[in-house]
């Protein structure tokens, strides 16, 4: 199944890549990275507006305030946005300028959430949280469903595991298994799954062999100053060089990257 987000086609035969920071944090840094990852390749951008942080005491992002700078960029790269919403009542607020809202890994059980989205009509990137099983998974893809809402993209993130020497582990197994058996396309993030940055793109590279639909992957345009996930974030320079091993890898498969 094709789902649509703005004019960008995803979970058809090409391979979608949405790539921006893990939060959105000033205009300049929104604005060097959306130019930096739509030169390399990206058709679509992240960023987070409202972000759910394990502290209460860290960096909570800009919501509001940034979304008149958020337009500006949009409409000058012209692509289209996933971002996170952690309430409903955001959806309101940012619907005129995202394209695509993300229900990230901590609210995949918030059933009250997924049944709002399902009465609205823009599409929903639905994160597996990191402990749910893949059935969870795709039982929680049908609240959203039930409310007359299709328009689903699954997106596996890492799970938690016994090991810790990366941040989560990547669950390939889950990309597979969700591919045979949901109607919808399923994307990968290399960037949580692992943690560390510089084992970011293998993880893309494994994404695209193993038929996923696409990879959202956190780039910043100055890594170690990130608010938040500075850990993982890939420079642009690092994004660059990802994107055209990617499209070597994907040519492997007969498959081309979406373009904008
Ligand atoms: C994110 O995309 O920045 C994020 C918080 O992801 P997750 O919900 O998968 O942790
Ligand atoms: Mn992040």
């Amino acid at each position: 199944m094709v789902v649509q987000i703005g004019k960008i086609q995803v979970g058809g035969p090409q391979f979608t890549v949405i790539a921006g920071p893990c939060s959105i944090e000033s205009e300049t840094q929104f604005r060097t990275a959306s130019e930096g990852v739509k030169k390399s390749g990206a058709s679509l951008l992240r960023g987070g507006i409202w972000k759910m942080r394990t502290s209460p005491k860290a960096f909570q992002g800009l919501g509001s305030s940034a979304f008149e700078f958020i337009k500006k960029i949009k409409a000058e790269t012209g692509l289209g946005l996933v971002s996170e919403i952690t309430d409903i009542r955001q959806v309101e607020e940012i619907s005129s300028f995202v394209d695509a809202f993300q229900v990230g890994a901590r609210n995949m059980h918030n059933y009250s959430l997924l049944k709002d989205l399902g009465k609205q009509p823009k599409p929903v990137v639905l994160k597996r949280n990191f402990s749910a099983y893949i059935d969870e998974w795709l039982n929680a893809a049908q609240y959203i469903s039930q409310g007359g809402n299709n328009n689903i993209i699954l997106c596996e993130r890492g799970i938690r595991t016994f090991e810790k020497a990366t941040r989560n582990t990547l669950d390939l197994n889950a990309v597979v298994y969700a591919k045979k058996h949901s109607q919808y396309p399923v994307l990968v993030d290399p960037s949580h799954a692992i943690g560390i940055s510089d084992l970011v793109s293998p993880l893309c590279y494994a994404a695209a062999a193993a038929g996923a639909d696409g990879v959202i992957v956190e780039v910043h345009p100055k890594p170690s100053e990130a608010l938040s996930d500075a850990d993982q974030a890939l420079s642009l320079e690092a994004f660059d060089k990802m994107m055209n091993q990617l499209k070597k890898v994907l040519g492997a498969f007969d498959r081309t990257l979406t373009m904008a």
